[in-house]
């Protein structure tokens, strides 16, 4: 990064409406409804309802229609793919976090941002890779930025989740995982071993499945709860992937009084938050970079300047500053449905889908 002239104002801004670029005016995961947006990925506190056009990465588009309607005013790019638009070079590059995550370049004069929407650094094998994008000035979410939040590698994960599932199957129990719907229940299923039983995916699962496998992604088979080849003896040994909304339902009933349950979330990092949850097991796996994730891609980008959206944002201002960056809090209205805040009041979104917190902790925020 060489020659640049320093623009009159910053390529993004915070607006009541959401994350603004003034040059090119549009806005980046908009939260109230605007003329265009980019939408970083299809997590619903990221990608609402209402906008006049959006633009998101081609992966995003089959769950964007799905979520927001077919007629969506909508146009796509690939990772890389490069458009001006009133003088802006805009372009997405993998996040890392879900199929079709981005994050979302902009270059003016020289002069680079980069706002990351939600990311991981480990690959999962669902969707490419984080890359790592060279700016100036570096948003970042900061869902997990606790140095308590450390994840364990996927072997690891994997291993612990095999083993739990093929203890429960032995002794003839199901075992019930939950999982956010988008990304985290396909990265489980690409990961765990199918040799051990059938896999059941709930209704708000399988469909996404569906997308997944229709743009490439290898996943073992699945059914659901109500399919023909499901009898007593292969439901007892089944590994089901539910949404959490699914917690308490009768629709669990099917698996019978003695199936064991388990939560497969960052927060089960906090030992509070899995006894709350009130399930058997917590396995700590999340889609949201970690402690050391989030320090690594920051210093990555070379930025000097960063911004700090969602998630433990003091914190992580405060030690970005002791490394000599200029970092600062930007208000946003992200984290209150996928995998980020269980702390967040459930009025914060009244356009919540089933997908949401169906309960809420407060306490086990990080503050
Ligand atoms: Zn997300
Ligand atoms: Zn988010």
């Amino acid at each position: 990064m060489t020659v640049r002239t320093t623009p009159a104002t910053d390529l993004i801004v915070a607006r009541p409406e959401g994350l603004y670029c003034p040059a090119g005016d549009f806005y980046i995961d908009p939260w109230r409804p605007v003329a265009r947006a980019v939408i970083t990925h299809a997590h619903s506190d990221h990608a609402r309802w209402g906008h006049g056009h959006y633009l998101a990465h081609a992966h995003s588009a089959a769950i964007l229609r799905r979520r927001l309607g077919q007629d969506i005013q909508l146009q796509t790019l690939r990772y890389g793919e490069i458009i001006d638009h009133h003088g802006v070079r805009l372009s997405l590059h993998p996040a890392g976090h879900v199929l079709g995550s981005s994050q979302v370049r902009l270059e003016v004069g020289g002069e680079v941002w980069v706002a990351s929407g939600d990311y991981k650094l480990e690959s999962d094998g669902t969707c490419p890779p984080f890359e790592a994008v060279r700016c100036h000035t570096f948003i970042t979410e900061s869902t997990f930025g606790l140095p308590i939040y450390r994840w364990p590698s996927q072997p690891e994960l994997f291993r612990d989740i095999n083993a739990w599932w093929q203890a429960n199957a032995a002794q003839g129990r199901a075992s019930v995982l939950y999982a956010y719907a988008l990304g985290k229940a396909q990265r489980l299923l690409h990961g765990v071993d199918p040799a051990i039983g059938p896999i059941v995916c709930h209704g708000a699962v399988e469909p996404l499945n569906a997308v997944y496998r229709d743009l490439g992604v290898r996943l073992p088979p699945t059914v659901m709860a109500t399919d023909a080849s499901l009898d007593r003896a292969s439901l007892s040994r089944s590994l089901v992937i539910a949404p959490p909304s699914a917690a308490r339902s009768t629709w669990l009933r099917r698996f019978g009084p003695d199936l064991a349950d388990a939560f497969a979330s960052g927060w089960m990092q906090l030992r509070g938050t899995r006894r709350r949850r009130g399930v058997d097991r917590g396995f700590v796996v999340s889609d949201h970079a970690d402690w050391p994730g989030l320090q690594t891609a920051i210093r990555a980008t070379g930025a000097e300047r960063v911004f700090v959206t969602h998630g433990s944002v003091p914190v992580m201002v405060r030690w970005l500053c002791e490394q000599g960056l200029q970092a600062q809090a930007f208000a946003t209205e992200y984290g209150h449905e996928d995998d980020s805040e269980p702390g967040a009041p459930s009025d914060a979104n009244p356009e919540a889908n089933s997908e949401a917190h169906p309960d809420a902790h407060p306490d086990a925020t990080p503050s």
